[in-house]
């Protein structure tokens, strides 16, 4: 894919960049592993001050920041904006929570003793250079998660950012920078991906993150794997929403939050619900009402305040679903909304939301993600049912589940594979709550303390 900013919602391109050739890439790597011989000695309240600096940064350039990202990969500017401000919000949570999620540990006295120590500790230390490879969706918060507690546990980052979002990725290498953090400590390299191989063989590279697709994640982790460097993967998901007879008195709300888990960023999110198990109970009165929201949502110029939905980022994202809906019906499935392009958007990439029924195991859409405004409905006869076909998917991100019955509830923290059980609500990413998947959807946390202490050597300290 060549680097540039191609406008979704109108299919022009604005501008292109060039690549960085071996030299860039070298020079990068090298200022990368010189900062982090001076930045893994400061203290946390240094630290802190810096990303700090960068979150009050972050809130003052929000709308210019939230142009740059709506313009580069067609999400509503609102969402923009809301992204823009979650970003603020986490940098200063890890710089007001970093010192104490990465102090030392002690053991009991005794077990202490009976290593043979007078005294024992883990120390969190940092590893080094961390390569982030990262997707368009949220172009802000995907590296914010990954670069504010990296960098407050000491470590310094290099972004390799999606071909589609050049600007917000210089942008995030600039803002850190501007912010005061030292030359070489998080830096954008803009770079075809076939140049990540070498950058992660690169020995002065300690590990490496990715959020992105199966394929991709596959393909960094192999490498990885092969230089025995740490990974942490954050892949692709296609999470159940399941709605159970204890709901009745909340269908509504349980329907409206259902289509904004659906839709968010475009139905672009790998945490969007995206297959939706309704109880046989309350199936008709869902479908009806879930079909006729979808259908009554705003499709067009994400520019624009009454927009609910803009274009998907890319017309091969928009070939892909399209794909995925035309397997299904030729299979039998059935649309009760959209299943189309918007006969008054010409220009740009844009999809109708759609419901489908009747998806059998046969069809593609039963097993892949959608990404986009695509949602599957299914009828299910009771809590055995919903979690078998919860459960029937490759990926493992996270669940969306709507029951007040606390006998329920236990089953499906028991039974769900996944990395996040959402009771009565949407999943929604929280610094404090760690965030992450199992099966296909990879593996690894990010946020909260297990996401700062994924790139931190947990060092024994024993004293005879
Ligand atoms: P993608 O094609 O995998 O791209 C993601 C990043 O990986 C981009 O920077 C891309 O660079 C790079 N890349 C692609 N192939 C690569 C390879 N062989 N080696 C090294 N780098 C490679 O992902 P996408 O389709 O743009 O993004 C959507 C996917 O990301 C969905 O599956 C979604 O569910 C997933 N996602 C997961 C999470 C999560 O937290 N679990 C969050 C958001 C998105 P180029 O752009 O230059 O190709």
């Amino acid at each position: 894919m060549p680097i540039a900013t191609v406008n979704p919602a109108t299919g022009e391109t604005l501008r292109t960049f060039e690549a960085l050739g071996a030299d860039g890439i070298e020079e990068r790597i090298a200022k990368a592993e010189s900062a982090f011989r001076g930045y893994r000695t400061t203290d946390f309240a240094a630290r802190a001050a810096l990303l700090t600096a960068a979150a009050d940064l972050l809130d003052e350039e929000r709308e210019t920041i939230a142009r740059t990202m709506t313009l580069e990969m067609g999400k509503t500017l609102a969402a923009a904006r809301s992204e823009a401000a979650k970003c603020a919000k986490a940098m200063r949570w890890y710089a007001a929570n970093a010192e104490r999620l990465l102090a030392d540990e002690r053991p009991a006295e005794a077990d202490v003793a009976d290593s043979g120590a007078h005294q024992a500790y883990v120390r969190y230390r940092p590893l080094g250079v961390v390569l982030a490879v990262m997707p368009w969706n949220f172009p802000l918060w995907q590296v914010v998660r990954f670069a504010a507690p990296a960098l407050m546990a000491g470590n310094v980052g290099l972004l390799k950012h999606a071909s589609n979002v050049p600007q917000t990725a210089l942008y995030l290498g600039d803002l850190f920078h501007r912010a005061g953090f030292p030359v070489g400590c998080f830096q954008t390299l803009l770079v075809d991906s076939k140049a990540i191989e070498g950058v992660l063989r690169d020995p002065r590279v300690a590990a490496a993150t990715l959020t992105g697709s199966e394929g991709a994640g596959r393909a960094v982790a192999s490498i990885a794997g092969d230089e025995v460097k740490p990974t942490v993967l954050e892949l692709g998901g296609s999470d159940p929403f399941v709605v159970m007879p204890s709901a009745r008195d909340e269908l509504d709300h349980a329907v409206h939050t259902a289509v904004t888990a659906r839709v968010q960023n475009n139905g672009q999110s790998c945490i969007a619900a995206k297959r939706f198990i309704v109880h046989d109970d309350l199936y008709d009165e869902f479908a009806e009402t879930f079909a006729r929201a979808m259908r009554g949502l705003v499709v067009g110029d994400p520019l624009a305040d009454s927009t609910d939905i803009g274009p998907l980022s890319t017309e091969q994202g928009r070939a892909d679903l399209e794909e995925l809906v035309e397997d299904a019906l030729a299979k039998g499935a059935t649309a009760l909304c959209g299943a189309g392009r918007p006969a008054s958007r010409a220009a740009g990439w844009f999809y109708e939301p759609t419901v489908l029924t009747g998806v059998t195991e046969e069809m593609r859409i039963h097993r892949e993600e959608a990404f986009g405004p695509v949602a599957t409905l299914y009828r299910v006869p009771d809590l055995d049912a919903a979690v078998a076909l919860a459960n029937d998917t490759p990926f493992g991100l996270s669940s969306n589940v709507w029951t007040r019955d606390v006998d329920e509830q236990r089953r499906f923290v028991r039974d769900l594979q996944a990395g996040g059980v959402y009771f009565n609500g949407m999943t929604a990413s929280h610094p404090a709550l760690p965030f992450g998947g199992v099966k296909r959807s990879g593996y690894g946390r990010e946020l909260s303390g297990h996401g700062i202490r994924a790139f931190c050597n947990a060092t024994t300290v024993w004293y005879g």
